[in-house]
C-alpha cells in the first residue's frame, strides 16, 4: 500500500498539490495510516490541546476532553457541547426567508419560493466564522448532518479502540426537551 509523507498530505489539505498528483492519490489504494496522519496535521494547526477524534467541517472538530467527554469544538476554541447533540443548537443563526434576503444569494430561476424555503446560515459565537449553510423547508428542524459512531470507527476501522466508550445515540431532542422544562 502506498504511503504518503506528511508534507505531501499537508499540501493536499491546503490545495497546493498538483492535480496530476491528486489524481494519482485518488486512484491508488488508500494508505491505512492516512487518517491518523491527516488528524496529526490538523492537530498541529489548532491552538488547543484536546485530542481531535474527527474533523466535521473546516472549522469544527469532535474532540476528547481531559475528562473523557466528546464535544464539538471550533478552531478558535469555542465549544458546542456533546457531539451527540446537533452543534447547530449552540451556533448563531442568520435566517434568510424573504424574497429580498434570498435575492442576495440566488439569481433568476434558481431562486426558491420564499414562502416555502428558508436559508439558514450558522456562525461560530467565538470567531464569527460561517460554519454551515442549509436551504430547508420552513419549519424543518436544523439538519443534523453527521453523527459519527466513533467507537465503531476507531475499533473496527482503525483498529485502535478509544479508551472510554460512550453511548452512540442522537441526544439532540433531549436537549430541546430540557429547554421546555
Ligand atoms: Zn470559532
Amino acid at each position: 500500500m502506498p504511503e504518503y509523507n506528511v508534507n505531501e498530505l499537508e499540501r493536499l489539505i491546503d490545495g497546493d498539490l498538483p492535480w496530476t498528483r491528486v489524481q494519482e492519490i485518488m486512484k491508488s489504494p488508500k494508505d491505512g495510516s492516512r487518517f491518523q496522519k491527516w488528524v496529526q496535521i490538523l492537530q498541529s494547526r489548532v491552538p488547543w490541546e484536546e485530542r481531535i477524534l474527527l474533523p466535521l467541517t473546516p472549522h469544527l472538530y469532535v474532540v476528547e476532553r481531559a475528562g473523557g467527554e466528546r464535544v464539538v469544538k471550533c478552531t478558535c476554541g469555542q465549544e458546542f457541547g456533546d457531539y451527540r447533540v446537533n452543534w447547530k443548537l449552540s451556533a448563531l443563526i442568520h435566517v434568510r426567508d424573504s424574497e429580498k434576503e434570498l435575492g442576495k444569494i440566488y439569481r433568476g430561476s434558481e431562486m426558491p419560493e420564499a414562502e416555502w424555503v428558508q436559508v439558514r446560515e450558522y456562525y461560530c459565537p467565538g470567531c464569527g466564522n460561517q460554519l454551515e449553510v442549509e436551504a430547508v423547508p420552513r419549519g424543518c428542524p436544523p439538519d443534523f448532518e453527521f453523527l459519527p459512531d466513533l467507537d465503531t470507527f476507531y475499533s473496527e476501522w482503525l483498529g485502535q479502540p478509544l479508551d472510554r466508550k460512550v453511548e452512540f445515540a442522537d441526544k439532540t431532542l433531549d436537549t430541546v426537551r430540557g429547554w421546555q422544562a
